[in-house]
């Protein structure tokens, strides 16, 4: 179906067109009626004056597209008014034919001319030509009003396509701003520090429900009112700060609490905090699964502690027992050496490493849930440890012709048996797994990163990297008992103890070329 097409006008376009004015001035009332009588014409309106005076004041209130002055008149003559008339703003550029009986030597011409005439006509004139002078400088003058209007229209027309280019474009970055906002997972609404509703997205409408003024309290959680109200001055105190808070937000859809992450970002403008854009995002799983992780990881704090109770009971209650078969076991070998024959002494050789083998077992065991229990820390010398554990496993490290360095070591805050054990875990490993090389092993410490990072660095048979996460698990060996002795919790004691003063273990390996093991910890620990 075709449109009607209705044209629209501009506002300069529906503004009348300025008619044009004609001023005659005479001071002698026949001299006006002759010029009434050549002039009145319906192409414009005609004014006369009678004296100077009276062609200012109608010159201060009307444009006239031609002045028709007569030079002789009393008090103000023609040229004393052309004068003045071009010193006013409205007729400074209207042209003056001057009219006169008497003044016609070159003098007066010129004296006319200077005072701004365009013309100077005789009397008695010529009607025809006067009124056709007239006319010309009429159409000039409509001419003129056309150009002006026309030039009003161009500005008026300019003036509209900026605005409505204006206004596109705060459409366009409106639109661009709420395709955007509505496509994030969040729910976002813009506030007035005076709690007035600027905008809002999709998620936020739909999530709350409320299009204007926000009722908090029907929204925020009743037990995380007080920490809102705490947040809210926060944001007065500090407007010009983002700001965030933790709480539950009631779904205006089914009246469930969620708990989202508030954030809210002052928007500035010439220094000044102008709105708050909040963005609300939903954390309700992420919490509820931190929250079990949390009482899960109580529940397996407490179920480890009953274990490690469990363990120091049992291991040392076996302790006992295992000493009292040793024992018998001696006085057996002892009383009955004679008659044993071959069998028996294998027999009792098993028993005698079965039960040293449980003992080794049990003294670990012992020892790996003892860490910790004791609560006392000092100021200690790593370097004093170093020597300590060396002179204890003097013997072993003669026998082995280990060549042994060590560099300068700091000292620490740290429970200082357990800093002997875990030194002494790990030399006896790095002595025990010696390859056929002459052993060599070096100790240092550096401070990197607000710690210190200990290594113990062998020339030994060194360890796959692929028990790089289990080696530190209990039980956890890597050879077998004919191999190697061991119970495979020596790593774990090392583990637990680092662990328990706030640190790290790892190590790094070539197979067949030896392994570092590191540890860091605390700086003043
Ligand atoms: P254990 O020495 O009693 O077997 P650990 O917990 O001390 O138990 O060590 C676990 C395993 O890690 C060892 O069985 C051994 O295979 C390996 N291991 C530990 N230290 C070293 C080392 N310095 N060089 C090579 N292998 C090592």
């Amino acid at each position: 179906m075709a449109e009607q097409i209705t044209e629209t006008k501009t506002w300069v376009e529906t503004q009348p067109l300025t008619r044009a004015n004609v001023l005659v001035v005479d001071d002698r009332p026949d001299g006006l009626l002759a010029l009434e009588a050549v002039l009145s014409c319906d192409q414009y309106d005609l004014f006369k004056a009678s004296s100077g005076q009276e062609a200012l004041r109608a010159a201060l209130f009307n444009d006239f597209a031609v002045i028709l002055l007569d030079v002789q008149m009393p008090e103000m003559d023609g040229f004393e008014t052309a004068k003045l008339l071009r010193e006013t703003n409205r007729s400074q550029y209207t042209p003056i034919i001057f009219v006169t009986a008497i003044n016609k030597e070159i003098r007066h011409i010129n004296q006319g001319y200077e005072s701004g005439a365009v013309d100077y006509v005789f009397k008695p004139f010529d009607p025809f030509i006067l009124k056709s002078k007239v006319k010309v400088f009429v159409e000039l003058f409509e001419k003129n009003m056309q150009i002006k209007r026309q030039a009003a229209l161009l500005r008026h027309i300019e003036a509209e396509e900026q605005e409505r280019k204006i206004l596109e474009l705060k459409q366009e970055s409106y639109r661009s701003y709420k395709y955007l906002s509505d496509a994030v997972p969040h729910a976002i609404v813009k506030v007035k520090p005076s709690g007035q509703v600027e905008y809002f997205n999709q998620q936020w409408l739909e999530y709350t429900g409320f299009k204007s003024e926000i009722d908090w309290k029907a929204i925020v959680h009743p037990q995380d009112r007080r920490k809102f109200l705490a947040f809210w001055l926060r944001m007065c105190q500090k407007n010009k700060q983002t700001h965030e808070i933790e709480m539950r937000l009631r779904s205006a859809q089914d009246g469930i609490y969620r708990w989202h992450l508030v954030r809210a970002v002052p928007e500035i403008k010439n220094g000044e905090n102008i709105c708050w854009i909040a963005s609300c995002t939903d954390i309700d799983n992420i919490k509820r699964t931190e929250e079990s992780f949390k009482v899960l990881s109580q529940e397996l704090n407490r179920s480890n502690k009953e274990l490690e109770e469990y363990a120091y009971v049992a291991s040392h209650d076996l302790k006992e027992p295992l000493h009292v078969v040793s024992s018998f076991v001696y006085l057996l070998e002892k009383r009955f050496q004679p008659k044993l024959d071959e069998h028996d002494r294998q027999y009792l050789k098993f028993i005698k490493e079965g039960v040293g083998q449980a003992q080794r077992l049990i003294k670990d065991l012992l020892e790996y849930s003892c860490i910790g229990r004791e609560k006392l820390y000092e100021v200690v010398d790593t370097a004093s440890v170093v020597t300590e554990v060396l002179a204890n496993l003097k013997t072993i490290i003669e026998n082995e012709k280990a060549t042994i360095t060590c560099g300068s070591m700091p000292r620490i805050i740290a429970n200082y048996f357990e800093i002997v054990q875990l030194f002494q875990n790990l030399i006896i490993n790095a002595v025990k797994y010696k390859s056929r090389k002459p052993l060599e092993i070096q100790i240092n410490a550096r401070f990197e990163n607000d710690k210190w990072i200990f290594s113990i660095k062998d020339n030994g048979i060194g360890i796959d990297s692929q028990y790089k996460d289990r080696i530190f698990d209990m039980f956890q060996r890597l050879h077998g008992k004919n191999e190697y002795s061991g119970t495979g919790i020596g790593l774990a004691i090392c583990k637990k103890i680092v662990e328990s003063h706030g640190g790290r273990i790892w190590f790094e390996s070539v197979l067949g070329e030896g392994s570092v093991f590191y540890f860091t910890f605390k700086h003043g620990a």
